[in-house]
């Protein structure tokens, strides 16, 4: 099938495209396509406009500082710098092939919201903020805030993701996915006490913190009722704990 026609506009800056997501009817943001496309040509998505984000160039620019690092929303997953973050660099490995990860961008990825999303699940154990702008100015929301559940975010219509900021730098760090049919995907990262974040175990990823591993196995069991998800999420908050210690 073929997408229906639409308008296209290709911006090359982020105010010239905060403009455009501002038109009327219903407005697409293109990032890397890999999610959006598809449903183009199955129209399951029939926009009226596509905002074509590849040549902003100013959202694919990164920043590190003494505290954060900021990976603008163009850039692409296997471009990003991780040496900062180790979990991040192991769980970018996971994510589809190389030619996904080449495609996918960080903004697509925040916004795509995949419940079990390796990346995602690695930035809220790291205290990722999600950078938006709109018309109205620009706001900073906390991951897990942002996040609303399977395919749903926060962001408002005429909002764009301009980034995300990750904040922890914690050098213990670590990730594991385990499960097939099911997968089920953990960050552990030693912040004052142990915090994990788990992805597939529920509609959006979720953030746990403990003394120690037992209560933030004890938090995993709490959350879920179903002794397989638990098992699989306790497997992996596990793993991602031993690869920590490595
Ligand atoms: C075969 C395949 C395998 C995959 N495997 C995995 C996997 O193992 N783990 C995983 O986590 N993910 C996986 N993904 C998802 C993939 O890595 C991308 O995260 C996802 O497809 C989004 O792609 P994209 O960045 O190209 O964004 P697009 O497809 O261009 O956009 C996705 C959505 O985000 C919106 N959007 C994009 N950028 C912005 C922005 N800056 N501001 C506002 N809205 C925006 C778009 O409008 C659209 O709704 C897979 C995808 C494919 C096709």
């Amino acid at each position: 099938m073929k997408p229906v026609s639409f308008e296209y506009l290709a911006p090359r800056t982020i105010a010239q495209a905060v403009a455009d997501v501002s038109e009327s009817g219903d407005v697409a943001v293109l990032a890397g396509g890999q999610s959006l496309l598809p449903e183009l040509n199955a129209r399951t998505r029939r926009p009226d406009l596509v905002v074509d984000l590849g040549r902003v160039a100013e959202l694919r620019t990164s920043a590190t500082d003494d505290t954060t690092v900021f990976y603008g929303a163009m850039a692409r997953l296997s471009e990003l710098d991780t040496n900062a973050f180790p979990a991040l660099t192991a769980a970018i490995r996971t994510i589809g092939d190389f030619e996904i990860r080449n495609r996918s961008t960080v903004g697509g990825t925040i916004v795509y919201a995949n419940p079990a999303g390796q990346f995602l699940t690695v930035a809220a154990a790291l205290g990722a903020q999600v950078v938006t702008v709109a018309s109205t100015g620009s706001r900073t929301t906390e991951l897990p805030d942002f996040l609303r559940g399977a395919h749903k975010t926060a962001l408002r219509s005429g909002e764009l993701v301009t980034g995300v900021r990750l904040r922890a730098f914690a050098r213990r760090q670590g990730f594991a996915i385990v499960g097939r049919h099911r997968r089920v995907c953990a960050c552990a990262v030693e912040n004052d006490g142990l915090v994990a974040s788990i992805g597939g175990m529920r509609q959006t990823t979720i953030v746990l913190s403990g003394s120690d591993l037992s209560e933030v196995i004890d938090a995993v069991r709490q959350r879920t009722a179903d002794p397989y998800v638990s098992g699989l999420a306790v497997a992996a908050v596990r793993r991602a704990v031993e690869g920590m210690l490595r």
